[in-house]
């Protein structure tokens, strides 16, 4: 089985271990705050802003400077696929003004916690709600 550590539970790094997880890699996350995505609970003032409906040449025409470079990153993760991902995992989502993405909720937390659908991707203990 293949060993991945992740360094840094922000949102890059709990996607990349729940990848690899789903890969079926044995992951260690390594977060030097308390509690994992710190940073994702303050977006949308707490409530966590996780996507947009905004896709495409639209996404990236937002980018400041050549966001060209971001074209494969969203054919092989665009918005949709994000919310598809979340919605796998049992957290419901709603759109509000200016497309931003919320989970139902209102509850960053239900974001950073939502479980992986197989037993195999089971997330570190301090990721459980
Ligand atoms: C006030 C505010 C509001 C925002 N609002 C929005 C919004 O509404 N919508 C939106 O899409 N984005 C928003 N953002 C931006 C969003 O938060 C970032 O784009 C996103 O968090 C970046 O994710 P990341 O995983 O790349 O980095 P980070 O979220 O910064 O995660 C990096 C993680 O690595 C950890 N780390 C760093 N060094 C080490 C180390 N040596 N060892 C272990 N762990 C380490 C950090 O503690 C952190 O948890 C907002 C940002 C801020 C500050």
């Amino acid at each position: 089985m293949k060993q991945v550590v992740v360094v840094g539970a922000g949102p890059a790094g709990l996607m990349a271990a729940a990848g690899a997880a789903a890969h079926g890699a044995r992951v260690t996350l390594l977060e030097k705050m308390a509690r994992v995505g710190t940073k994702l609970s303050i977006t949308g003032n707490g409530r966590c802003n996780l996507t947009t409906t905004a896709g495409g040449s639209d996404l990236i025409k937002w980018f400041p400077g050549n966001g060209r470079f971001l074209h494969s990153a969203f054919h092989e993760l665009s918005n949709t696929d994000l919310r598809e991902f979340f919605h796998k995992r049992g957290l419901q989502t709603k759109v509000e003004q200016g497309n931003r993405v919320f989970p139902v909720s209102d509850k960053d937390k239900d974001v950073a916690t939502c479980r992986p659908p197989s037993p195999r991707g089971t997330w570190p203990a301090n990721m459980r709600p």
